[in-house]
């Protein structure tokens, strides 16, 4: 039976319960144990680094790799499963890959037709083209195109099969950082407006951030948070969370006597992460660098070690001094109108917003670090 997106109108459009996959030859699974519901018309990502699973994950959806365990359902249909199987072509998906993979003698309205058939075809190529802007182009060539266009020309493809869902391998990594952030706004634009339900795969947090309702963090084969880019990316849930989503500053503390305070290196910390966990339970504190604010009466004293200039904000390490003789090196934005030296003496103070409680914390560690280490200066 071949999947169709109104098959069970209520069903989530991808849902892989207990799916694992180990290739042969290899020890580790690649995917491990996934159990993860994705709504009908939302864009989510999987996030995270080299190797953790992301493409094999898509490959299972695809129907390119059978799971060793675990089913997959698509739209309410079993496409993988112990006694289930349909074949890839009728599972109802379009793939958009790294390279936009265009037929390149054939021009742009034979790449989208292609296996499209009967008297809808030319109809349905042109409706297609004008969802991605461009229905000017039917008759250019893939090599007449520029990166975006092609990678247009690859969408329209896809979701001229009225696809159940489309699933992106890493869409965005060989475009240039100008159009990059052009065409993921241009995506999230026309598959919102198509009510297209789709699957990026990405190791890139700022594309993931952008283009995302739900963003999935795997890691070794598993999903270590997911949840709205906001919630990624203000509340991570563990330290591989805080540091692949954004840089951050760890610290390790206590909770307070009322849940939204932390006692820390840095002093009582104010927190807005909800959390449910008791009075004195250690834990490791993730604060982004938008959190400290340079403020001369602030609590907080420390000195400049160096000074990034990016236009946006003046991104800033700051050492600070803490009991004992140790230090640590913090990264603080600070508006770009302020005027911050290397050497300069500074306070500043945290706020709330983006501090997160992370209770997987080796409170043992290091007692407060800054992570990663800041770009050189220019
Ligand atoms: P990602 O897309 O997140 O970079 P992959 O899903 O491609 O990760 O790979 C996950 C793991 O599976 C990696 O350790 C990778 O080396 C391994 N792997 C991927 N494809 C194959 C394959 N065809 N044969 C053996 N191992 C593979
Ligand atoms: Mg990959």
């Amino acid at each position: 039976m071949a999947v169709r997106p109104s098959e069970r109108p209520s069903a989530p459009a991808i849902e892989l319960a207990g799916v694992s996959k180990t290739y042969p030859g290899t020890s580790a699974p690649a995917v491990d144990d996934l159990t993860l519901a994705i709504e009908p018309g939302t864009i989510t990502t999987l996030l995270g680094p080299s190797g953790c699973g992301k493409t094999t994950t898509l490959r299972l959806i695809a129907g390119f790799e059978r799971p060793d365990a675990g089913s997959i359902e698509l739209a309410g249909v079993t496409v993988a499963g112990p006694g289930a199987w349909v074949a890839p072509e009728r599972r109802g998906i379009g793939m958009v890959f790294q390279e936009h993979a265009l037929f390149p003698h054939l021009d742009v309205s034979r790449n989208v037709g292609f296996n499209l058939r009967g008297r809808e075809r030319d109809r349905r190529v042109a409706e297609v083209l004008d969802v991605v802007g461009l229905s000017g182009f039917a008759r250019r060539m893939p090599h007449e195109l520029s990166g975006g266009q092609q990678q247009r020309v690859a969408l329209a493809r896809a979701l001229a099969h009225e696809p159940v869902v489309v699933l992106f391998d890493e869409p965005f990594s060989s475009l240039d950082a100008d159009l990059r952030v052009h065409m993921r706004a241009e995506m999230r634009r026309i598959l919102t407006g198509t009510g297209t339900t789709a699957v990026f795969v990405s190791h890139d947090q700022s594309d993931a951030l952008a283009i995302s309702d739900r963003i999935v963090v795997m890691r070794e084969g598993r999903i270590e948070q997911q949840g709205s880019p906001r919630e990624i990316y203000q509340f991570p849930h563990t330290r591989f969370v805080a540091d692949f989503v954004g840089r951050t500053n760890l610290l390790t503390g206590r909770i307070g006597a009322d849940a939204s305070s932390i006692d820390t290196d840095l002093g009582a910390i104010a927190c807005r992460h909800t959390h449910d966990l008791p009075p004195g339970t250690p834990v490791v504190v993730s604060v982004r660098a938008d959190s400290l604010e340079l403020d001369a009466e602030g609590p907080v004293r420390g000195r400049i070690k160096e000074t990034t200039y990016t236009g946006r904000s003046i991104d800033a390490v700051v050492e600070v001094e803490l009991a004992e003789g140790r230090t640590a090196d913090l990264m603080v934005h600070a508006h770009p109108e302020q005027v911050v030296e290397c050497g300069d003496e500074v306070r500043f103070r945290v706020l709330p917003d983006f501090v997160a409680v992370i209770a997987d914390g080796d409170a043992s560690a290091a007692a407060c670090r800054a992570c990663p280490p800041a770009e050189p200066t220019r």
